[in-house]
């Protein structure tokens, strides 16, 4: 494994000394962490605005897109992507955005990274597909090891990979049952785990994920999540809570499955009071019950370590994991215990895509990225960028500020916006201020996603490789667009 991330390393670079002039990649504007390698970007890591946006090539698209797409397909950004490179994302008319969102966590070593796009080229001159059931081949094996090795705790652990992150969840919903022998599973407020039958009944959120599209899996329980912004409760007590509407309404034998984000995603993200994981872990112990942590938004150094889990140092029985792993490429795995992993009969995991070697190749590639330049650690500066500014401007704004809360760990944090005078009091929230944020953020070349059940949170998922400048650039953009809602 080490070996080919060498060989990718210096694949990149040889084709890089080949291009002509115009194309040259441009150094990266930020100082290196001690020791870590420093890539380059072949787009200018710059905004740059042309004209109107949308421009006339993208509502051209639009018009085609309404024409031939399903209505319910409405991207949330209104311009085509043309070329995308680290945190820029340039669309068909020339404009240049900074990319706040990563393709919601997903290129967190920055877009068309030259080792992911090298790893990719290579892997698809020899074979795009075989079918890892029917004839496999390494990279599945070697991407398994690796997950192995960087998933929490040293206890024997197993893989199994997948496409997407709904069906890593519903594979480790599968195993956890087939190895308790029990049905129950419990889901949290505010979580969301997908868009398939199984995880549409795990997401909390009615509008837009699960409206209309019942009936919904059986055998799901949700119970009450710990959000210290809004519950006012301790870690501990939170879980007492949690704990006991399990224990009343489900009772402890018959649960196969908790399944809980350590940082919830789309729900907000909800980071739980410090206690809340632990103590339900140490009940899932207690009663034989399989705890997964649904990784696949907090995971692949996100919020600073490799996984989310990593912070309350709780060491799941499962994890899940996608997004951000391959660089893009649809790939997602379930990871834990060997015994749970090994109690499925033979044939009962799989699927005609699954752990596919493009897709396999470039997780390698994006994995050595991440530890090459060390991108937990660069979470961690992104994070105090973040925090340090926006806690400033809170504070500044004073009793009427609109932000309630500046919360996240690394480079997954977030901004909850309340109603002014409301943020130590009702804490109404205010999605109509996120929505104008988001709009005038984009008019000036910025890409900010939302979130959040309320619709009042304004995340930050920055690719990690981002530099200084341009992520204090997109930050001046927000707080401007901030301030004219305060
Ligand atoms: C995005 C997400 C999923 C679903 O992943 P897909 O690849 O969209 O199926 C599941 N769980 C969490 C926490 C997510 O953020």
């Amino acid at each position: 494994m080490h070996s080919r991330g060498r060989t990718g390393r210096a694949r990149a670079h040889s084709s890089r000394r080949g291009e002509p002039r115009s194309l040259q990649a441009i150094p990266r504007g930020r100082t290196p962490r001690k020791g870590s390698i420093v890539t380059e970007f072949r787009i200018a890591q710059e905004r740059k605005l042309e004209g109107a946006i949308p421009g006339p090539k993208s509502q051209a698209l639009t018009a085609r897109r309404e024409a031939s797409v399903s209505a319910s397909l409405v991207p949330a950004v209104p311009v085509y992507a043309a070329d995308v490179d680290g945190a820029i994302i340039r669309d068909v008319d020339g404009n240049q955005f900074v990319d706040f969102g990563a393709g919601i966590a997903v290129t967190n070593v920055g877009a068309s990274h030259p080792r992911v796009v090298a790893a990719v080229q290579e892997a698809a001159s020899h074979f795009t597909h075989t079918a890892f059931g029917i004839t496999p081949y390494e990279g599945y094996v070697a991407v398994a090891e690796k997950l192995i090795e960087i998933t929490p705790g040293d206890h024997a652990k197993k893989a199994v990979l997948l496409n997407s992150g709904a069906e890593a969840v519903e594979n480790a919903v599968k195993i956890a049952r087939h190895s308790t022998g029990r049905n129950a599973v419990i889901a949290f407020d505010h979580s969301f785990h997908g868009r398939t039958n199984l995880t549409m009944a795990l997401t909390a959120k009615n509008i837009p994920y699960k409206d209309g599209f019942g009936p919904f899996a059986p055998e799901v329980y949700r119970a009450p999540m710990s959000y210290p912004y809004r519950d006012g409760l301790t870690g501990a007590e939170a879980a007492a809570r949690t704990i006991d509407v399990i224990e009343k309404q489900v009772g402890g034998k018959n649960v196969a499955a908790i399944i809980i984000e350590p940082i919830q995603g789309e729900g907000g993200f909800i980071v739980p009071a410090e206690g809340f994981l632990p103590a339900l872990v140490e009940w899932a112990k207690a009663n034989g019950v399989v705890f997964i942590a649904d990784e696949v938004q907090a995971g692949m150094c996100r919020t600073g370590a490799w996984f989310a889990s990593e912070h309350e140092e709780i060491v799941p029985d499962l994890v899940t994991i996608a997004k951000g792993v391959a660089g893009g490429m649809p790939l997602s795995a379930v990871v834990g215990r060997a015994e749970i992993m090994d109690s499925v009969h033979v044939g009962g995991l799989g699927g005609t895509y699954t752990g596919n070697p493009v897709a396999t190749a470039a997780a390698l590639a994006t994995i050595s990225i991440m530890e090459d330049e060390q991108l937990a650690a660069r979470a961690l500066e992104i994070e105090t960028i973040v925090k340090t500014r926006f806690e400033a401007l809170s504070a500044e704004l004073g009793e009427n500020t609109i932000i309630g809360e500046v919360r996240g760990r690394g480079a997954m944090l977030a901004f909850e916006f309340v109603e002014a005078g409301t943020a130590t009091t009702t804490k109404k929230p205010h999605p109509a201020a996120v929505k104008a944020i988001v709009a005038d953020a984009l008019s000036q070349g910025v890409v900010l996603l939302s979130c959040g059940t309320y619709g009042n949170v304004v995340r930050l998922l920055p690719p990690l490789t981002i530099t200084d400048e341009l992520l204090n650039d997109g930050l001046d953009v927000l707080e401007a667009a901030i301030r004219a809602q305060a």
